[in-house]
C-alpha cells in the first residue's frame, strides 16, 4: 500500500513495453527514422514517463499537440532532442517556442510569415517543419503555397527546414484509394524540397508498405501494444486500467439501477459499485453494454455509467469472491482497448486519450515501480 489515496483506480503503464514496441517499429522503419508521438499527455498515460523511457530506448525526435505540451515534455528530455509541435505556432507565442528551441510544424502561410519574421529580427535561422495537406483538409498548406515557398530563395536563409510533412486521412484502410492518392501528392512536394527530410506515416502509415517511410515515422498509438504494429513482432500490450470496489449489494425482483432506472432487475442480482465514471474518461455510451473483469470472469455493466462510478453484474462469481476495496481489470489481458472501443462505438485512441487524472498510475520500467499520486494531490 503506498503512502496516498488510490483514487479512482490504478493505471499500469508497462514502460518496459512502450519501449519495445518503440525498438521494433524502429527495426522495422530503419533507416527512417522513428519518432514518437506523445501529445495528448502521452495518449493519457503520462507524457513525462513514455517519453523519458523513449529516450532510454535511444528515441531523440518527439511530436506533441501543442506548446505547453512541449514545454512539459523538454523536462525530461535532454538537449539532443527535438520536439516538433504539429498544431503549429501559437499566436503571441512565437518567442517562447523559439528560446526553447521546438520545431513548430508550419500550417498555414501567415505561420511561415510570423516565423521569418522573428528569425529576421533575431538574425538568425529558426528550426521549422512544414505540412503540406494533400488531401485531408484539416492541417498544412495548399500545393500552390508549396511551390511558392520552395522558389522563395530567401526561405532558407530564414528558415532551417528540418521536416516536410504531410498526414494520411485514411492509414488504418490500408486498400483505400486515397493512400496512394495522398503519397503521390506528397511525392511531387518533396522534390520541391528534395534536401529536406519528409515523413507521411503515422502508426498506421507505417505499415502501408517502405514507399510510406521516406525519413522519418510519426508513431502513436501503435507505441501502446493496443494493435498490430504491423512489423512481424507482438505488440506488447502497455496498458492496464483497474477499477476498485467501493461497494456491494444484491437486489430484489423489480428493483432499478442507476441514473433513470435504466436497469431492472428480473431476478435476484449480485451488484458491485465500482469507483470509475465518464469523468474518468469511462465512455457513458458502455451504460447496459461493455463490461469489467475479474479473474478470467465476465461482469457485464447494468445501468448507466455515472460521474464517479458504475454498477456491474457479479453473478457469475461465487459468493464472497469480491470484497470492498478489490479491483477488477477494465483495460488488460481479458479486455483490449481495442474491445473496450467497439463496445463504445469509438476508437481506441479515444479510449486511452480520455483516461482522466483521479487514478493512481504505476509505471514499470526494468523492474521498478514509480507510483505517482491522482493529479493535483502530489
Ligand atoms: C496523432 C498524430 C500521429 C500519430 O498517430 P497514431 O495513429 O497514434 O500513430 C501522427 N501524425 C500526426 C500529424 C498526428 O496528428
Amino acid at each position: 500500500m503506498s503512502g496516498c489515496p488510490g483514487g479512482t483506480g490504478r493505471l499500469t503503464v508497462d514502460l518496459d513495453a512502450v519501449r519495445a514496441n518503440f525498438a521494433a517499429i524502429a527495426a522495422h522503419v530503419a533507416p527512417a527514422v522513428c519518432a514518437a508521438v506523445v501529445k495528448a499527455d502521452a495518449y493519457g498515460l503520462g507524457a513525462p514517463f513514455v517519453a523519458s523511457a523513449l529516450y532510454r530506448e535511444g528515441c531523440r525526435s518527439f511530436f506533441v499537440a501543442h506548446l505547453s505540451e512541449a514545454l512539459t515534455i523538454a523536462r525530461v528530455l535532454a538537449p539532443d532532442s527535438e520536439i516538433f509541435v504539429l498544431n503549429g505556432l501559437e499566436p503571441g507565442y512565437e518567442p517562447l517556442c523559439a528560446d526553447r528551441g521546438f520545431i513548430p510544424v508550419l500550417n498555414a502561410p501567415e505561420q511561415v510569415g510570423a516565423w521569418r519574421a522573428l528569425a529576421i529580427e533575431r538574425g538568425r535561422a529558426l528550426p521549422a517543419a512544414l505540412q503540406i495537406d494533400t488531401g485531408m483538409s484539416r492541417l498544412g498548406m495548399d500545393l500552390d503555397c508549396a511551390v511558392r515557398l520552395a522558389n522563395d530563395a530567401a526561405l532558407t536563409e530564414q528558415l532551417s527546414l528540418r521536416l516536410l510533412m504531410t498526414h494520411l486521412a485514411c492509414a488504418d484502410t490500408p486498400d483505400h484509394p486515397a493512400n496512394a492518392d495522398q503519397l503521390a501528392r506528397f511525392a511531387a512536394v518533396r522534390s520541391l524540397f528534395p534536401a529536406v527530410p519528409a515523413s507521411i506515416a503515422n502508426s498506421a502509415g507505417a505499415v502501408l508498405g517502405d514507399e510510406y517511410h521516406f525519413e522519418l515515422v510519426r508513431a502513436g498509438l501503435a507505441l501502446f501494444g493496443t494493435v498490430s504494429t504491423g512489423t512481424g513482432a507482438v505488440p506488447r500490450p502497455a496498458v492496464r486500467l483497474d477499477a476498485r470496489v467501493i461497494q456491494l449489494r444484491t437486489i430484489e425482483p423489480g428493483e432499478g439501477v442507476g441514473y433513470g432506472l435504466a436497469h431492472i432487475a428480473s431476478s435476484p442480482q449480485r451488484l458491485a459499485t465500482l469507483g470509475i465514471g465518464y469523468a474518468d474518461g469511462w465512455p457513458r455510451s458502455l451504460s447496459g453494454c461493455g463490461a469489467a473483469w475479474f479473474k478470467d470472469v465476465r461482469l457485464p455493466i447494468v445501468g448507466r455509467v455515472s460521474m464517479d462510478c458504475m454498477t456491474v453484474d457479479i453473478g457469475a462469481l461465487p459468493q464472497d469472491a469480491l470484497r470492498h476495496g478489490d479491483f477488477v481489470e477494465l483495460i488488460g489481458p481479458n479486455q483490449s482497448a481495442v474491445e473496450v472501443a467497439d463496445d463504445a462505438g469509438t476508437i481506441d485512441h479515444e479510449i486511452l486519450a480520455r483516461l482522466g487524472t483521479r487514478f493512481q498510475r504505476l509505471f514499470i520500467e526494468s523492474g521498478v515501480t514509480d507510483i505517482q499520486s491522482p493529479r493535483g494531490l502530489q
